[in-house]
């Protein structure tokens, strides 16, 4: 991937627009929405896409896999309800860019990448030598982490069938899992909540449309 790593003031006013975008649809969380101001979106995407990289869309970052849209990434980060120093766990790190604004938020973050091309994409991304705090996994997120578990947090960028169970093993009482649940092209945002006693909590949002969760490496 040929990848612009210079942030001009052209793309710092097309971010705040973007932002302002993303207020406008109803996103409340001041942290993220200052959070994402503060990521360049281009650096996550090929310079052929630098003209519209700061469109509230989706696009294709190889693999036949996508960059999240923009108020995907804030509705879901805003559902983590995190405060800084949370152990996160994430599924799905694709072009990382919601790694970043994981991280920016000052917690520590695990991600885990099925596709090797991906993986290895984003071992050569400078921009992301800045986030030491970010550890990348190659492998399957139904398995999730379990040398690191617990966590405060797990979040699946995939749309997952059903809820993996291992995942839910891996999070802490009180912890929370945000997970978009379908099997068809729309799945329904879920936030879990595991409760003291270990049953789970569940809570229904709003529909989106994410690339399956798949199973094993590619
Ligand atoms: N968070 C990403 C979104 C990428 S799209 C971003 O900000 O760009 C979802 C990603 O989940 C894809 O890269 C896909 O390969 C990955 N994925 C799908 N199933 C997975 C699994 N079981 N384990 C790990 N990653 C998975």
């Amino acid at each position: 991937m040929r990848r612009t790593l210079e942030d001009t003031y052209r793309h710092k006013g097309l971010r705040k627009k973007l932002v302002e975008v993303v207020k406008g649809k109803g996103i409340t969380d001041e942290t993220v929405l200052e959070t994402m101001n503060a990521i360049p979106r281009h650096f996550f995407l090929d310079s052929a896409f630098d003209d519209v990289a700061y469109e509230d869309r989706a696009f294709p970052i190889g693999e036949g896999q996508t960059i999240s849209q923009p108020y995907t990434v804030a509705y879901q980060t805003q559902l983590l309800e995190l405060t800084p120093g949370m152990k996160v766990l994430e599924i799905g790190t694709g072009s990382a860019y919601q790694a970043v604004v994981l991280a920016k938020m000052g917690v520590k973050l695990f991600t885990i990448e099925r596709q090797k091309m991906l993986f290895e994409e984003n071992k050569g991304f400078a921009y992301l030598k800045q986030f030491p705090f970010i550890k990348f996994f190659y492998g399957d997120g139904y398995q999730g982490l379990p040398t690191y578990a617990p966590f405060d947090r797990v979040l699946i960028t995939a749309a997952a069938p059903e809820i993996p169970q291992k995942l839910i093993e891996q999070l802490k009482p009180g912890g929370m899992m945000v997970i978009p649940v379908g099997t068809g092209n729309v799945q329904q945002m879920m936030r879990l909540t595991k409760q003291a006693d270990g049953k789970m909590q569940e809570e229904l949002f709003d529909n989106f449309s994410f690339v399956p969760m798949l199973a094993g490496k590619n």
